[in-house]
């Protein structure tokens, strides 16, 4: 017994607990007991709050900027009824201090139960990220009536693409950074059973992944309608990657104007995209294809998760309310050379990316544009948005060619932060 004793005493792990809980704990002889049958959870909860607090000092993430030492140490042994932690929840962003092209949230939520557990982690960060929503005090609104959008065709010389898209999460099953097989694979079930359903122009057919052939992959990949592989660290470290490929997949219908990513970050992804400037028809087919889907999806028994304070709800916070990204690849040489243009676009509320996605730079002239913000306007209002932001650059654009000047718009208000 004395010798496996000093051995104990002699790790390093050991003395880490030596230093945090001070040698009268130890000497309760809690070391020395089976060090086997004590459950991780237990081990954990040895060590104070403050000695897992992540070194966040290099970071730039809504995360990093809202955590404090005092809500971690609040959070740290909670639980969600998936068995889901706080560390789990901030690993993304605790392993990815920033992003080249955009300012990431740096959380994940691993089911519907996150965001109440770890609210006061979460209510910040959604704070921070839409514009000053507070997702305590607040209701989301809803409103899928495209025939509201007006100056919704833009001029084809600059925008050479609409896309419109949505998440939308299977209330009781975890998300995918929590969900176990059987878990992912009940989300295709359910989803493909549903989508067989979907009738006339928006009927097609669901093509797993599994099933599909490197090269299939990678030219949807190419045409922009399927997801890329999950390399990317933000998901990786949001553990959204495991198990790749399985159960994963993209449905389409024979266009590919309408489509839906199953079990990539979200349960689904619903899209609405075509080549042009018809952002209104693109809209139009996005709103008539996601209420197919929800009642396709109900009269099997199931539901989306939702509720009036965070509105649809999706694994990544910056995705929460409508879930909305409307946006076009347009193209802009002049504009996109002009240092104003950042200020313009944040104060337009307009997010910029690279063509092939969020994790890609832009390549020559052409760029995607789309609402930053997706949580406490409706999906009529977000699209408007965009259709007066796209206008407003493509105007500025025509001004550059002919040599005149441009101006900065005023900041859109959106919420009192
Ligand atoms: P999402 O927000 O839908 O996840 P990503 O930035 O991850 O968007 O891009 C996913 C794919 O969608 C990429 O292949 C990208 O090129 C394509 N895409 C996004 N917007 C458009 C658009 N307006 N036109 C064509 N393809 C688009
Ligand atoms: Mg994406």
């Amino acid at each position: 017994m004395a010798s496996s004793f000093a051995k104990v005493m002699s790790s390093r792990t050991t003395g880490l607990l030596m230093a945090s809980l001070g040698a009268g704990a130890i000497a309760t002889g809690y070391l020395m007991s089976d060090n086997a049958a004590v459950s991780a959870d237990q081990r954990r909860k040895l060590y104070p709050p403050s000695a897992d607090f992540p070194d966040l000092r290099k970071h730039n993430n809504c995360m990093a900027s809202a955590l404090t030492p005092a809500i971690y140490a609040k959070l740290r042994d909670k639980i969600t009824p998936n068995n889901w932690t706080l560390d789990q929840c901030i690993q993304t962003g605790v392993d990815n201090p920033g992003h080249p092209f955009i300012k990431t949230v740096g959380m994940v939520a691993g089911d519907e139960e996150s965001y109440e557990v770890f609210a006061e982690i979460f209510d910040p960060v959604i704070k921070d990220r839409h514009n000053g929503y507070d997702p305590r005090t607040m209701k989301h609104p809803t409103d899928l009536d495209a025939s509201k959008i007006h100056s919704g065709v833009f001029d084809e010389k600059y925008v050479l693409s609409s896309r419109v898209r949505t998440g939308r999460s299977i209330r009781g099953l975890s998300l995918p950074p929590a969900c176990s097989r059987s878990e992912r694979r009940e989300v295709e079930r359910v989803t493909v059973q549903a989508l067989a359903g979907l009738k006339g122009d928006l009927s097609g057919r669901y093509y797993s992944l599994t099933e599909m052939t490197e090269q299939e992959q990678q030219r949807l990949i190419d045409d922009h309608f399927l997801f890329d592989k999950p390399v990317s660290p933000l998901l990786t470290c949001a553990f959204i990657a495991r198990d790749w490929p399985d159960a994963r997949g993209i449905w389409h219908n024979n266009e590919k104007t309408f489509l839906i990513w199953i079990n990539e970050e979200d349960h689904t992804r619903v899209i609405s995209m075509e080549k042009g400037g018809n952002m209104k028809r693109v809209f139009e087919r996005f709103c008539r294809g996601l209420k197919q889907v929800e009642q396709l999806i109900q009269e099997r028994g199931w539901e989306f998760m939702w509720n009036e304070r965070l509105g649809y709800i999706l694994t990544c916070p910056s995705n929460l309310g409508t879930g909305l990204r409307a946006g076009v690849h347009i193209r802009l040489p002049k504009l996109s050379k002009d240092p104003r243009l950042g200020k313009i676009l944040n104060n337009l509320r307009l997010q910029k990316r690279g063509t092939g996605g969020v994790d890609t730079a832009a390549v020559g002239d052409v760029f995607d544009i789309s609402n930053l913000d997706r949580l406490g306007k409706s999906e009529v209002e977000l699209v408007q948005l965009v259709v007066d932001g796209v206008n407003y650059l493509i105007e500025c654009e025509k001004r550059l060619e002919k040599g005149q000047d441009i101006k900065i718009p005023a900041p859109i208000q959106h919420f009192r932060k």
